[in-house]
C-alpha cells in the first residue's frame, strides 16, 4: 500500500495555522493539521493563555482568546481539514515528498507544508505566576495594557521589550515600574530605547532586582510581588496590581534547525513572501515574525502562506 501524500501540511495551530488551513481547505487542498499539544498541553498557541482580546477586527465587544482558537478551528474544520492531536517530533525536508514524524511514532507526508508552530514568551518559571497568567500576569502589554487603566503595574525585564512595553503602559497606567536583575549601567536595552523609557515621568526603574513570587493566586488577582535585591539579598514586598514579564521570546523551531535556515535566535528566516530555503516550504506567523507578534498579523501571514503553497502545487502538478 502506499502512503497517503497530503497536498499540505499545516504545523501548528496558533492564528497562522488555522488561518492557513482555512484558505487551503476552501481551495479543496485537502490539508492536515498538525495541532501540535506540548506547549503546555493544549493546541491553540498563545491566545488560549489569554483572556480578552479586544484587538482583533470583528468582535467590537472582545472575546476571550481560547473562545477564538475555538471559532477559528471550527472554521478550518467546515471546509474539510483533518486536524491531529499530536507534536511533530522530527522532520526530514531534504526531498519530496516532505515528511514528518509525530510524537506516537507516526509519520506523515506531503507535498508542501507551512510551518505555523509560533513563539512562547519565556517566563519567570514561579507556580504563582503560573496561576496568574491572565489574571493580572501577562507577557504582552498591547494585548493586554488597555486593561490596566490607572493603576500600578510593574514590567520584568532591562531589554527593548521591556522598555517598549513600559513606554506603552503608560497609556493607561498610572505607575509603571521596571524591575531590572542588572545593575544602572548593565541593562541591556539599546541607548535610545532606554532613555526614552528613563524620560518618562510615569516610568520609575528598580536595579538589581528578581521577582521571586506575586500574590495572590488565591484571589485570582495580582496584589503584590515579592523582589530580592540581588546584590544584599533581602527581600520586599511591592504592591501592584500589574506583571507584565518582558524577558524575551523562544521561537518554536527546535525541531527544524539543521533543516531549515534560522536566524541567530532562532526564527526561521523567509524570503518572497513566505518561503524558506527548502521548496515547498513556507512558515507563517510568530515562528518568523518577532517584531509584529500579533494575532491579526499572524492570521495574514498564515493566509500569505496558504496562497503561495496553493501556487507551488499548482504549478508542481502542472510540470509533472
Ligand atoms: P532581550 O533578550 O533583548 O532582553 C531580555 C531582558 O530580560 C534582559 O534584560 C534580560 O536580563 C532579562 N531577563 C531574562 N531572563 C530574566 C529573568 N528570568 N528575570 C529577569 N530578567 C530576565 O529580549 P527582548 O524581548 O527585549 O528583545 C528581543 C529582540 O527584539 C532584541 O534584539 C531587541 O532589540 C528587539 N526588540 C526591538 C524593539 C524595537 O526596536 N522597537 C522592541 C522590542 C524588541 P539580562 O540583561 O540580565 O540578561
Amino acid at each position: 500500500m502506499t502512503e497517503k501524500i497530503y497536498n499540505l501540511i499545516i504545523i501548528g495551530s496558533g492564528p497562522a495555522g488555522y488561518t492557513a488551513a482555512i484558505y487551503a481547505a476552501r481551495a479543496d487542498l485537502a490539508p492536515l493539521m498538525i495541532e501540535g499539544v506540548n506547549r503546555g498541553g493544549v493546541a491553540g498557541g498563545q491566545l488560549m493563555w489569554t483572556t480578552e482580546v479586544e484587538n482583533f477586527p470583528g468582535f467590537p465587544e472582545g472575546i476571550q482568546g481560547p473562545e477564538l482558537m475555538e471559532l477559528m478551528k471550527k472554521q478550518s474544520v467546515r471546509f474539510g481539514t483533518e486536524i491531529i492531536s499530536e507534536d511533530v517530533v522530527k522532520v526530514d525536508f531534504s526531498s519530496q515528498p516532505l515528511k514528518m514524524e509525530t510524537g506516537d511514532g507516526k509519520t506523515y507526508l506531503a507535498h508542501s507544508v507551512i510551518i505555523a508552530t509560533g513563539s512562547s514568551a519565556k517566563w519567570l518559571g514561579l507556580e504563582s505566576e503560573n496561576k496568574l497568567k491572565g489574571f493580572g500576569v501577562s507577557a504582552c502589554a498591547t494585548c493586554d495594557g488597555a486593561f490596566f487603566r490607572d493603576k500600578k503595574v510593574v514590567i520584568v525585564g532591562g531589554g527593548d521589550a521591556a522598555m517598549e512595553e513600559a513606554n506603552f503602559l503608560t497609556k493607561f497606567a498610572k505607575e509603571v515600574t521596571v524591575l531590572v536583575r542588572k545593575g544602572e549601567v548593565e541593562v541591556k536595552a539599546s541607548s535610545i530605547m532606554y532613555q526614552r523609557a528613563k524620560k518618562n515621568p510615569k516610568i520609575k526603574f528598580l536595579y538589581n532586582i528578581e521577582v521571586v513570587d506575586i500574590a495572590d493566586p488565591a484571589q485570582k488577582k495580582v496584589t503584590s510581588v515579592t523582589l530580592k535585591n540581588n546584590i544584599d539579598n533581602t527581600t520586599s514586598e511591592f504592591p501592584t496590581e500589574g506583571v507584565f514579564v518582558a524577558i524575551g521570546h523562544r521561537p518554536n523551531t527546535e525541531v527544524f534547525a539543521g533543516q531549515l535556515n534560522l536566524d541567530r535566535v532562532g526564527y526561521i528566516e523567509i524570503k518572497d513572501g513566505h518561503k524558506t530555503n527548502v521548496e515547498g516550504v513556507f512558515a507563517a506567523g510568530d515562528v518568523h515574525d518577532y517584531f509584529y507578534r500579533q494575532a491579526i498579523t499572524a492570521a495574514g501571514a498564515g493566509c500569505q502562506a496558504a496562497l503561495e503553497a496553493q501556487r507551488f502545487l499548482a504549478e508542481k502538478e502542472h510540470q509533472g
